[in-house]
């Protein structure tokens, strides 16, 4: 794909997070729906070509629990500089607008969805993995779901030039990190783990898990600290099998030396239950939204 401005026809605004915007767009020359993500970077040439170096890394990390990467482009306005990232549009959209949906139709996502999110989790971080890259920003909204019912991980960090670059202050302050990151320490695979573990928990009572509900509000500060020092939220052992409780409990390990990597996760058998399982997503999300959605 040659993608810029000039080829690509933008659709709709499909959501807006902290650092960008994200629409569905055509890429007129192939008539092909994609989600670009626009992010506003500092000028500078130099910092472009790296970053652009870095993204090709996007191109070789391709697996079915990835989204697709087509391409990305600079693009300059009145508003300064930013960098357009092409992906795969996926019609199912992100696992947080999914469990808000389900919230709605007063429901809730079972385990036997939950443990395929997990199971598509832990392959994407095993492979991202061989490539010696750490997810950093594993949570429901990261999580996206295909059409056909395939659960993919997205918006990883592949390119430290492009982190440095990105003309945003509060970048990265997250309340899906781990216990360790918070205090500054190194990245691990094991703190993708940790944020799968509260993703885990959020999707299942359709709410995030910190501050404990009844618990007072609490500041951006307090809730770190919270996090760091208060007991781990835990699945609701009523609602699910102690299989499924066991697994989000290794992965909310605090001291991120316990906590299993996504490799060993693979092993247990709440996840080697998922894999034999037979369970039609596709059917799923179609419920989930209501209307099969329309191919365009
Ligand atoms: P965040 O992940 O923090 O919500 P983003 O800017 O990464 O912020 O994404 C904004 C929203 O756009 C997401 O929550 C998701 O609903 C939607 N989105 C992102 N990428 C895609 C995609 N490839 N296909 C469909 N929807 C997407
Ligand atoms: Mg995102």
């Amino acid at each position: 794909y040659s993608l810029s401005d000039s080829n690509i026809k933008v659709m709709r605004k499909l959501g807006e997070g902290s650092v960008g915007t994200v629409h569905k767009i055509e890429y007129l020359p192939k008539r092909k729906i994609m989600a670009r993500k626009l992010m506003a970077v500092y000028p500078d040439a130099t910092n472009h070509r790296q970053i652009m170096r870095e993204l090709k890394l996007l191109k070789q990390c391709q697996s079915p629990f990835i989204v697709k990467y087509y391409g990305a482009y600079f693009s300059a306005d009145d508003d300064g500089q930013s960098i357009a990232i092409c992906m795969e549009y996926c019609e199912g959209g992100s696992l947080e607008s999914v469990y808000k949906r389900v919230a709605k139709l007063n429901a809730h996502i079972g385990e036997g969805v939950l443990a395929k999110v997990a199971l598509a989790v832990l392959n994407g971080l095993v492979h991202l993995h061989s490539y010696r890259v750490i997810h950093r920003d594993v949570k429901p909204s990261n999580i996206l779901v295909t059409g056909r019912g395939e659960i993919k991980l997205c918006d990883f960090g592949v390119s430290g030039e492009l982190v440095d670059s990105i003309a945003q202050t509060f970048v990265g302050t997250s309340y899906y990190m781990a216990p360790e990151r918070i205090q500054g320490d190194r990245y691990a695979v094991q703190s993708d783990i940790w944020s799968l573990g509260l993703t885990l928990i959020e999707v299942s009572q359709n709410q995030f898990p910190f501050p404990p509900p009844g618990h007072p509000q609490l500041s951006v500060i307090e809730l770190l600290e919270y996090i760091i020092h208060m007991p781990v939220p835990e699945m609701d052992a009523s609602k699910f099998s102690k299989d499924c409780c066991d697994f989000v409990r290794r992965c909310l390990f605090k001291d991120p030396k316990d906590r299993p990597t996504p490799t060993q996760l693979l092993d247990h058998p709440f996840i080697v239950k998922a894999a034999s399982k037979k369970l039609d997503l596709k059917s799923w999300i179609e419920r989930v939204w209501g209307v099969p959605p329309k191919k365009q």
